[in-house]
């Protein structure tokens, strides 16, 4: 029998030092493009890509019978959508395959110095594109910390959680054309902002525009209109996980909210990072989330370990400045797991397509120090948050740049997601 590719005991011939976020066990997914090449789909293995179109040109997929006759054009593309499209078995084929490329004993590609020169680029010298070209994108807001810190700045301190809000995973469709990939530039967007002391809006810059830690999951297997899909099947549509920041305009968000919900103060602009982590590497770090009371409804209700303990920090670096790690907080935290948002969001019929992305709402913790929003670690302006070149924040700043990093461990394996990053430029 193969042996897992989740195995600890795995090692690769390519050296990656202890602290990468890529190791054999992870082989995450993205795609790439060079001056000379591509794009083409590639796997994340130490500093390096490997580009699935030259291993599948040089044959090393030949025999995967789970791919049909997709490859090699599936490999040769600007999405990971098609490669969606085939199905677990197909990912799970070519990420085995990968792995024992990779694997120390393996000689078969690390003997031969032609195909390691076609198939492994430094990731210092690609391009990494938007790995998913979002068919439909919803953002959830499923942490209990955030939803209660919100309601208490916002609303009553008494009531902080809505009626609903223990009983389904509020979320809000949003906006598939201004998701980006980490790198791009996010232009602080004008708007119409009315400040409680003012009597009418006005329109100009966003004077109050945040960052949301999140992370993303990303639908491999869609579903047909009209069907459901059971809470014991919805991880079965769950390809893989990924950084997400949901930039926000507090200003613009909180004078146009009422009564449908966020609209231009959050479609400006979503950074998602190049690398999707598979939900089956992650398979080692389930844990159970927090207690549900009152029990969820029948449809909803699920036992066992369905939350993912994934370690969190948002940094900011000011133009020209030192990084100041703000937060940090862990994804095991979230209140709806992503089967139940998934569950619920299928629920009524609504058809899941695979490259669909699900954001989790943003990811904040207990205490200060881990939560995940300038609007939550300032406390809406009342208390600056102190960097570490002697200036302070109550938002961001035109040319401040928000990182954020992830990564799970266990027994000395280090599961990363790399980062999502991206730099405020000033409104036109
Ligand atoms: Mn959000």
């Amino acid at each position: 029998m193969a042996t897992s590719p989740n195995s600890p005991t795995l090692r690769s011939w390519i050296d990656i030092p202890p602290t990468s976020d890529f190791p054999i066990q992870n082989l995450p997914f993205g795609v790439f493009e060079t001056d000379e090449r591509g794009p083409h789909l590639a796997v994340a293995i130490g500093g390096y890509v490997l580009d699935l179109y030259a291993a599948s040109q040089h044959g090393y997929f030949e025999d995967l019978v789970e791919l049909g006759d997709a490859q090699p054009k599936v490999f040769r593309r600007r999405s990971l959508n098609a490669f969606l499209r085939l199905g677990r078995p197909a990912w799970r084929a070519v990420r085995q395959r990968v792995s024992e490329m990779l694997r120390h004993d393996a000689p078969e590609l690390r003997d031969n110095e032609e195909a390691v020169r076609q198939c492994l680029l430094r990731q210092t010298e690609v391009r990494l594109l938007r790995p998913i070209k979002p068919a439909n994108y919803t953002d959830f807001y499923s942490s209990i910390e955030h939803a209660t810190n919100v309601g208490t700045m916002f609303r009553d301190p008494a009531n902080a959680l809505l009626p609903n809000w223990r009983h389904l995973p509020i979320g809000y469709h949003g906006r598939t054309s201004s998701i980006v990939v980490s790198g791009t530039d996010i232009k602080r967007p004008n708007g119409q902002r009315k400040a409680p002391d003012e009597d009418l809006p006005t329109f100009g810059p966003s004077r109050q525009l945040d960052f949301e830690l999140e992370m993303g999951f990303v639908v491999g297997t869609g579903t047909a209109l009209g069907t459901t899909v059971p809470i014991a099947e919805a991880e079965d549509h769950i390809f893989g996980l990924c950084l997400f920041n949901d930039w926000s305009a507090r200003d613009l968000q909180s004078w146009e909210y009422v009564p449908l919900g966020p609209f231009l103060g959050k479609n400006f602009g979503s950074s998602m990072a190049p690398w999707v982590v598979t939900l089956d590497a992650l398979e080692p770090f389930r844990i159970a989330g927090p207690v549900q009371e009152p029990a969820p409804l029948p449809y909803l209700a699920q036992s066992g370990e369905h939350n993912f303990n994934i370690n969190l920090e948002v940094a900011l670096t000011p133009a020209g400045g030192p990084e100041t790690t703000l937060s940090r907080t862990n994804f095991g935290l979230m209140y709806w797991s992503m089967a139940q948002q998934l569950t619920h969001h299928a629920s009524n019929g609504c058809n899941l397509e695979a490259g669909d992305l699900y954001a989790s709402g943003t990811i904040s913790g207990p205490t200060p120090d881990s939560l995940g929003s300038m609007l939550e670690l300032a406390w809406r302006g009342t208390r600056p948050v102190p960097l570490a070149d002697g200036t302070e924040r109550k938002f961001l700043l035109d040319g401040d740049t928000v990182t954020m990093r992830g990564y799970a461990e266990k027994e000395g394996i280090r599961i990363g997601f790399g980062e999502v990053t991206g730099t405020v430029l000033p409104s036109e």
